[in-house]
């Protein structure tokens, strides 16, 4: 078992080490360092890669993975765990979801075949990349604000071959909450941009079987718990680490397949109200929600056209805000109950 060297950090076997993946250089001069930390197992096994906040205030993310680093023994591990716990660090002190420096959204196309160039956030993704490009597995932690549930994104139209589809969805079912295949959405084909710019889609395009993983409770460390125990039990399901009384199925799992809908959205403005929990099943046509003026009286209601369940109700601007919402508003993120084994 050799050291895992990555730029000037070495790391020996059975050890934690903590390193920089490089730096930025802010407008005023300040020079910002990107953390690494490498939990370096004992014995041979996989590479897994860890990145959080990616969008930077999304938190929930650090905490998920700094958790699994103070919960892993180094003695017991086979393999490498790779954790970036801060990817989008302007955004992480900004508490911004985008870069308060070039405005630039981090789930794009920056961490693969990156310029050493570029504006600040490329060339983060271009250190965060270096990484990247050694791992054998990859999960990208985000978190949701509330009300929402949590889920698992797998974007298998990417997957550059079947044995890396196969994994992927190993990978979402070990994870333990609601996988959603994110692949072709019938209402909403263009969410959030096309779908293979996002950092994990890109990772499975290359053969690299990847996970995004939204927890709740975005911008505290409530549901950090949660991300650990998933990423524990993907460990587990990769012989990393032994069994463990940690390894569970999250109680919010929901039975079934699911698959990307689209999005609902709002005809009028007003406030928003939730008429159906996120994260719990519903039949097609159900009412999910409401929309009264500020009389109370009810504008528009939303019903599902499928039968599924939504795992967030943003609200405005992706839930950065409130539920009084303009026209136009994305209320429900809607993934549809497919077949069993499809
Ligand atoms: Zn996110």
């Amino acid at each position: 078992m050799n050291a895992f060297v990555h730029g000037d950090l070495q790391v020996e076997p059975g050890t934690i080490g903590r390193g920089t993946l490089g730096e930025v250089r802010l407008p005023a001069g300040r020079r910002i360092e990107l953390p690494l930390i490498v939990v370096h197992g004992v014995a041979e096994g996989p590479m897994l890669a860890v990145t959080a906040a990616v969008h930077g205030n999304e938190v929930v993310g650090i905490g998920a993975a700094l958790t699994l680093v103070r919960t892993l023994d180094p003695g017991e591990l086979r393999g490498t765990v790779i954790v970036v716990p801060a990817v989008n660090l302007p955004a992480v002190e900004a508490a911004s979801y985008l870069s308060p420096v070039d405005s630039m959204n981090m789930a794009g196309p920056i961490y693969w075949d990156a310029p050493a160039g570029g504006s600040t956030s490329q060339r983060l993704g271009a250190l965060v990349g270096s990484v990247l490009e050694r791992a054998d597995y990859y999960i990208d932690l985000h978190g949701n604000l509330e009300p929402s549930s949590p889920m698992s994104m797998m974007f298998l139209e990417n997957a550059r071959d079947e044995d890396v589809r196969k994994a992927t969805v190993d990978l979402a079912a070990a994870f333990g909450v609601t996988p959603v295949d994110m692949s072709n959405p019938e209402a909403h084909p263009a969410w959030l941009g096309p779908p293979d710019v996002y950092p994990t889609a890109t990772a499975l395009a290359r053969g690299i079987p990847a996970l995004m993983v939204e927890l709740v409770h975005a911008r505290t460390m409530d549901d950090a718990p949660r991300g650990c125990r998933g990423l524990l039990s993907v460990l587990h399901s990769l012989d990393m680490v032994d069994s463990g009384t940690d390894v569970s199925t999250d109680p919010t799992l929901l039975p079934g397949t699911h698959r990307y809908w689209g999005a609902l959205e709002s005809e009028v403005a007003g406030l928003l109200w939730i008429r159906h929990p996120a994260g719990e099943p519903f039949e097609e046509g159900a009412l999910l929600a409401e929309i009264t003026d500020v009389f109370g009286d009810v504008q528009q209601q939303l019903h599902s056209p499928v039968a599924g369940f939504c795992w967030w109700y943003p609200g405005t601007s992706y839930g950065m805000a409130t539920h009084a919402i303009p026209a136009g508003s994305t209320v429900a993120l809607i993934a549809r109950s497919t077949e069993v084994g499809r």
